[in-house]
């Protein structure tokens, strides 16, 4: 049985139709800086990727992290902006190239959402909400295609074992965001914990969710549990679904259409493919791109 990636999944849980167009190629034709709060959470995971990497190693010749002097740390978020920026510019540049149009106006905010990086970087590298005492273990390690290639932002060594610890980025902290525990039963999280005990050969059974406001460069950490028996049960309740999943990737069963097409975030990109173009692919064109995905789904190109 083919396992499925946890955003993969939980696209298709929401609606498998969604998920269908969406690996056909499909994407809403946007324009404007509306395109690159994306790029901006990329970004910083990209730099703080490379400070982790920078703990890690001081961590294996015997160091704890604040055992370094402020002068260091103020290089480590340099390096650690240089890397995002090179991720933001990477990033914009693919944009454009699958046929999006960012315009002029996004200069300015170009100027903003860097700032935002480099504020966010280094506030995170000065006050690292990771103990000292904790170790780091992996850096965005890839479980593999055999657990659906997830790839955790960190795996961690803390007081009782091993935890992951997710990044999440928002611009602010609006009250549609500010469902505190909206994390617990995270099927990301479970995908991460449930299979992170087959790839350490010990239970992962605590997660943390560190949150990054970008327009005040605040850091939160909060951590959670799962019980094993949580676990099995995710693990039992969702491999159904990746077998249908499955069926439906290789033709052999029809994608559903969820009776639901809205979210808390709006309405779904895909409403007027559904009820508007109802799927012919020439009246789609006029509101979506069709971009052209590798064997992994990587996007490559504008189609
Ligand atoms: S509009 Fe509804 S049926 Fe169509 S993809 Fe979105 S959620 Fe699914």
């Amino acid at each position: 049985m083919k396992v499925y990636s946890p955003s993969q999944t939980e696209r298709a849980m929401s609606c498998p139709m969604k998920n269908a167009l969406y690996n056909e190629g499909w994407r809403t034709r946007k324009t404007g800086p509306g395109l690159l709060p994306m790029e901006v959470g990329k970004a910083i995971a990209a730099g703080l990727g490379v400070y982790n990497n920078i703990r890690k190693g001081i961590e294996s010749s015997g160091r704890q992290i604040d055992t370094i002097d402020a002068k260091l740390k103020a290089d480590y978020a340099k390096t650690a902006m240089d890397v995002g920026f090179t991720f933001l510019t990477r990033g914009m540049d693919e944009i454009e190239k699958l046929g999006y149009i960012l315009g002029n106006g996004a200069e300015e905010y170009i100027r903003t959402i860097k700032d935002r990086i480099g504020k966010s970087l280094t506030s995170y590298i000065n006050n690292d909400p990771l103990s000292p005492k904790w170790r780091i273990v992996d850096v965005e390690r890839t479980y593999g295609p055999e657990y659906g290639n997830a790839r955790p932002d960190l795996v961690i060594e803390d007081d009782f074992g091993l935890a992951v610890v997710d990044y999440k980025t928002k611009s602010a902290l609006t009250p549609k965001y500010r469902t505190e525990d909206s994390y617990t039963e995270s099927h990301q999280m479970k995908h991460y914990c449930c299979f992170g005990e087959a790839i350490y050969n010990r239970p992962v059974q605590r997660f943390y969710i560190c949150q990054i406001i970008t327009n005040a460069g605040s850091v939160n950490l909060k951590s959670y549990e799962y019980s094993t028996e949580a676990l099995l049960l995710w693990r039992q309740a969702t491999e159904p679904f990746w077998q249908y999943m499955e069926q439906v990737e290789k033709g052999e069963a029809l994608p559903w259409m969820a009776s639901n097409h809205e979210t808390k975030y709006g309405p779904c990109e895909f409403q007027r493919a559904c009820f508007s173009h109802r799927f012919d692919q020439d009246l789609m064109k006029s509101d979506y791109i069709l971009v052209e995905k590798d064997t992994n789904g990587e996007v490559l190109a504008k189609a």
